[in-house]
């Protein structure tokens, strides 16, 4: 099959010729119809060392079912369209048993270096990590399931008070998805401060209820006018230096960020703001399945949609031009991989 693949950190991928992957006894081969790029897929892909040379990335995807392992055989079908989990978990474990692979002790994420990723024709992915696609729910809504529960279990995590301000720093895709789960949840007003206008118009059609130009108005006052009071809640989803600290000087006394950006360099944040303050300060990251499932519940039912973040579907042969475009500023949201 087809793939493109990663040969060297900071060089654009490489459409080559790749084994068609076998199912293992428990595991699925899934055609690729739809897949994500993933902010954190240019950013690793950018730092020599992070992967293997040869990786194949791609870890928000759905598709069709054309080949089932033995064990798996009974719950699968060819044919059949499913979204998973970009992990492959033992199915056995404590984790595994509860639905929550990504704390397996001999997990395999996909499309990190371990198994194969979705920027291919096929990807193969575990029985239990596999979720079907309700009739309604297409390709490429299947695709954004993943980015849309990164999202939900943020704002999990987040244990959202009824009525709570929120403020999103950082209006990328999953930027988007907490602001709309934020909204679902119940909270009042959730205000996005993010630089690049296209993103802030966006916002409204994920939730926000507005939007601050951090570069035009000072974030705290500029929440507080429009959100009535201080922000219960803060989600970092950006992941640069100095951002942590800022999160906790906008903080109020026993407020409450969750850090939902990967810094991949190291920052310092002054301690004692956060022991003054009596700050909350949470790191999150991944998934349970059920955070897979019930958003295909709601997208099935109507009642949240992702189709507004899809900016771009390119084909195999245009994604490398494509991801070598997106690691510059960009108006660009969401861009699918066709195959
Ligand atoms: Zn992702
Ligand atoms: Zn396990």
């Amino acid at each position: 099959m087809k793939a493109a693949v990663l040969r060297e950190a900071r060089k654009p991928l490489q459409i080559e010729e790749v084994p068609d992957p076998t199912p293992g006894p428990a595991e699925l081969v899934v055609k690729v119809e739809s897949c994500g790029v993933c902010g954190s897929d240019l950013h690793v892909s950018d730092l020599p060392g992070a992967l293997p040379a040869g990786t194949v990335m791609g870890h928000e995807f759905s598709g069709v079912v054309v080949e089932v392992g033995k064990e798996a055989a009974g719950r699968f079908q060819v044919g059949e369209r499913v979204c998973a989990l970009p992990f492959i978990g033992c199915g056995r474990c404590v984790a595994c048993l509860a639905g929550d692979p990504s704390q397996c002790p001999t997990l395999q994420t996909t499309g990190l270096g371990q198994v194969p990723g979705a920027y291919a024709e096929y990807v193969r992915v575990g029985q239990h990590e596999a979720l079907r696609l309700p009739e309604s729910v297409g390709h490429r809504q299947g695709a954004m399931v993943e980015p849309l529960a990164v999202g939900l279990h943020a704002v999990e995590k987040a244990r959202l008070a009824p009525g709570a301000r929120v403020l999103v720093i950082g209006g990328g895709p999953i930027g988007l998805t907490v602001s709309l789960w934020s909204r679902y949840f119940g909270a009042r007003a959730v205000v996005m401060s993010e630089m690049a206008a296209g993103r802030r118009e966006l916002a409204g059609r994920f939730g926000a209820t507005d939007a601050i130009d951090p570069t035009r108005e000072e974030v705290g006052p500029a929440f507080a006018k429009r959100a009535g009071g201080a922000p219960d809640v803060i989600f970092e989803c950006v992941g640069v230096k100095g951002l942590l600290q800022q999160c906790m000087n906008l903080a109020p006394n026993r407020g409450r960020v969750v850090v939902v950006g990967v810094c991949v360099e190291p920052d310092t944040i002054l301690p004692a703001i956060g022991v003054v303050k009596e700050l909350d300060l949470r790191f999150v990251v991944a998934y349970h399945k059920r955070d897979f499932e019930l958003t295909l519940a709601l997208l099935d039912q109507g009642r949240i949609s992702s189709d507004a973040m899809v900016s771009d579907v390119v084909s195999l042969a245009q994604l490398p031009a494509a991801f070598e475009a997106l690691k510059h500023p960009t108006i660009q949201c969401k861009v699918i991989l066709e195959p």
